[in-house]
């Protein structure tokens, strides 16, 4: 079942649900992506509708954001929870390790995805790092050669929206991945470059907050959070959105 929240038709899973439909998608024949919008990918899908196709066309389409699950509340049609991008990709990452498959990680700075797959090797010593790559290239295809000859059935791809989501729906295919996913700056978390809140932090839902406090310079990006929240309420009133 869908829940459209602003445009955009979110997936009302738990975590485990998601885990569910991602492993069966991991382990299918052909490629899928999965993106995970947060309000700032509301507003700017408003703003261009290439990207919100693509959002919607995605296999899963996950909310990170707790303003999404607010937004929800406020439309009348809450989700079940809120799925953070990190959380789905550890997910994905166990899957891969019983598996024994394969995984390229693509974006960040130079040097990142090598530590994200350093770490993430000794915690999944099972799964085999096929590949990284930077996120800063101006040409696109010797990257999509570079992942295709790496042969993996997992790829997180870590641009900054909405490039790496343009970057799935364009070039995914060609890589013979079997599942995409769109995680923004997740590697620099894995690579233990940026630390996520504790744990009674995101329980409150306060993730948000322990990152503006560690990045202040966030502050004009988070703004976007009570704007979504208006939008989602001036919706309800409207008598917008809701489940198909
Ligand atoms: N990034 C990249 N190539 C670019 C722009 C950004 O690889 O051209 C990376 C950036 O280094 C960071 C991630 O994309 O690792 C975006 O992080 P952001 O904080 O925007 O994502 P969020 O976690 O908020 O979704």
């Amino acid at each position: 079942m869908k829940t459209d929240i602003l445009g955009i038709r979110f997936d009302d899973l738990t975590r485990e649900e998601a885990a569910q439909a991602g492993a069966g998608l991991l382990r299918s024949g052909s490629f899928h992506y999965v993106v995970t919008p947060n309000p700032e990918f509301i507003l700017s899908s408003e703003k261009d509708p290439e990207f919100r196709r693509i959002l919607n066309e995605a296999d899963l389409v996950l909310p990170d954001g707790i303003g999404v699950v607010y937004s929800a509340k406020i439309l009348g049609t809450p989700l079940k929870e809120r799925v953070p991008g990190i959380d789905f990709a550890a997910d994905m990452l166990a899957q891969l390790n019983e598996m024994g498959g394969r995984l390229f990680l693509l974006g960040a700075k130079p040097g990142v995805a090598e530590e994200a797959g350093s770490r993430i090797c000794t915690q999944y010593p099972n799964l085999v790092l096929c590949g990284t790559h930077d996120g800063y290239f101006d040409n696109e295809a010797p990257v999509v050669r570079a992942v295709s000859q790496a042969a993996p059935d997992l790829l997180f791809v870590c641009l900054g929206a909405p490039k790496q989501e343009k970057w799935m729906a364009r070039w995914g295919a060609l890589t013979g991945a079997k599942l995409a996913i769109g995680l923004g700056g997740a590697l620099d978390v894995f690579a233990g470059n940026v630390d996520r809140a504790p744990e009674k932090w995101r329980r409150m839902g306060l993730e948000w907050a322990y990152r503006l406090s560690r990045e202040p310079k966030r502050i004009g990006r988070m703004a976007k959070l009570p704007l979504v929240l208006t939008r989602s309420l001036g919706a309800r009133l409207r008598g917008k959105g809701g489940r198909s």
